[in-house]
C-alpha cells in the first residue's frame, strides 16, 4: 500500500473525486509517505491503548470518549481493601471530601480554609495529600521504602500516574495498596490532629502505612504473616519471596531449618552523595521472626550493599546457635547468589 499510493495520479478510483476528497487524499498520501519499510514480517498493530483492538475502544477514541479512568476505577473497586477506604478514595477524587477549602465555599459560617497541617495553603485534595511541606517528608520516606527515586515526588500528584510506576501484576497491587494506604493514613492522621488535637510523627505515620497495607494484602491472601517484618524492610522482596514461595515452595523450602533474607540498597542523592543501606531478617519454617536487621552500611555500590547484607547474615547465623540449622538464603540479588 505504500508503496503504491505515491500519489494521487497513481490511484484509480470508482468515481471522480471533488475538491474535498482530493484534499483528504492529499493529508492520507502524507501520513502514509512518512512511513517508511523494514524488511520484516507484517503484523496488526493498534497503538491506540495497550489492549487489543476492539470496536467498543476503536468508537470511543473516534468519539472522544476516554473511559481509560473507568478502567483504572473498576480495577480499583476489585481490591480486597475495606469498602470504606475505597469510598474514602472515591470521594477524594471525586471532590466530595470535607476538606477546608470546600466547606468555607459550601457552608455559611466557615471562614478559615487553611491547610490542617501547615496551615500555608488553601487545603485542597491536591495540597493536602500532595504538596503540603508535611505530607512531602512522608512521601519522600514512602518511595525511598519502595526503593523509588526522590526526583519523583517533584512530579504532580495524579494518583493513577503514581500507581503506574511499579510494573508487574503482584507488585503493582502491592504497590498501588501501599499508595491507598499512604492516602488512608495521612487523612486518618489530619482528621486526629483537627478533632482531638494529636500531633503526628513521620515514624509512627510510616509504621502505620507499612502495617495496614500489610493486612490489606494479607486478608486478600496476597501475603502471608512470616513475610510481616521483610515487608517493612523491602516490600519488593516480599512480594518476591511470596510469589516465590507460593509457585515453587518445595523446592524453596523443603530442606531448611532456618530461612534467611538479606537485601542491600545502594543509591545517590541528589546532593551527589552516596547512601547505602541493609536489611533482612531470619525466620523458622513456619515464618515465625527469629531475627531482624535493618540499617545504614558503607557500600560503594549496589553489589557492594547485597554483599554485606548477606555477610551480615551469615555473621549473626554463625555467632548464634539458636540460628543453627540447614538455612535457606533468600537474595534478590542474582550475582550475590551466583558466587
Ligand atoms: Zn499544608
Amino acid at each position: 500500500m505504500v508503496e503504491k499510493w505515491k500519489n494521487l495520479e497513481d490511484c484509480v478510483w470508482k468515481r471522480s473525486l471533488r475538491t474535498w476528497d482530493k484534499n483528504q487524499l492529499n493529508e492520507i498520501f502524507s501520513l502514509i509517505q512518512q512511513i517508511s519499510l523494514e524488511e520484516r514480517q507484517d503484523s496488526i498493530k493498534w497503538s491506540a491503548s495497550p489492549q487489543s483492538y476492539s470496536s467498543k475502544k476503536g468508537y470511543s477514541i473516534i468519539m472522544g470518549l476516554d473511559n481509560s479512568g473507568v478502567d483504572e476505577w473498576r480495577k480499583i473497586w476489585n481490591y480486597r481493601i475495606p469498602p470504606k477506604i475505597l469510598i474514602f478514595l472515591w470521594k477524594s477524587f471525586h471532590g466530595v471530601l470535607p476538606l477546608k477549602k470546600l466547606l468555607k465555599e459550601r457552608m455559611t459560617g466557615v471562614l478559615d480554609s487553611s491547610c490542617s497541617l501547615c496551615a500555608k495553603d488553601d487545603e485542597t485534595r491536591e495540597h493536602l495529600f500532595w504538596d503540603c511541606q508535611t505530607v512531602k517528608s512522608i512521601w519522600s520516606t514512602f518511595f525511598d521504602w519502595w526503593n523509588i527515586s526522590r526526583s519523583v515526588t517533584q512530579r504532580n500528584g495524579n494518583f493513577f500516574q503514581i500507581i503506574r510506576l511499579v510494573k508487574g501484576t503482584e507488585l503493582k497491587i502491592a504497590w498501588s495498596t501501599s499508595v491507598i494506604a499512604l492516602l488512608w493514613t495521612i487523612w486518618i492522621a489530619r482528621n486526629k490532629l483537627v478533632y482531638r488535637n494529636t500531633k503526628w510523627e513521620l515514624d509512627q505515620v510510616i509504621w502505620l502505612v507499612k502495617i495496614r497495607a500489610f493486612k490489606w494484602l494479607q486478608a486478600a491472601n496476597k501475603r502471608n504473616m512470616g513475610l510481616e517484618n521483610f515487608w517493612q524492610v523491602n516490600p519488593r522482596g516480599a512480594c518476591l519471596l511470596f510469589n516465590k514461595k507460593h509457585r515453587r515452595m518445595d523446592y524453596i523450602w523443603c530442606n531448611s531449618t532456618v530461612i534467611g533474607f538479606s537485601d542491600g540498597s545502594w543509591k545517590i542523592t541528589n546532593g551527589g552523595s552516596k547512601r547505602s543501606g541493609i536489611g533482612g531478617c531470619i525466620t523458622d519454617l513456619e515464618g515465625n521472626l527469629l531475627y531482624i536487621f535493618s540499617g545504614p552500611c558503607l557500600a560503594n555500590s549496589p553489589l557492594e550493599a547485597e554483599r554485606e547484607a548477606l555477610l551480615f547474615l551469615f555473621q549473626r547465623i554463625k555467632d548464634n546457635s539458636n540460628l543453627q540449622g540447614i538455612l535457606t538464603l533468600c537474595t534478590d540479588s542474582k550475582i550475590v547468589r551466583n558466587q
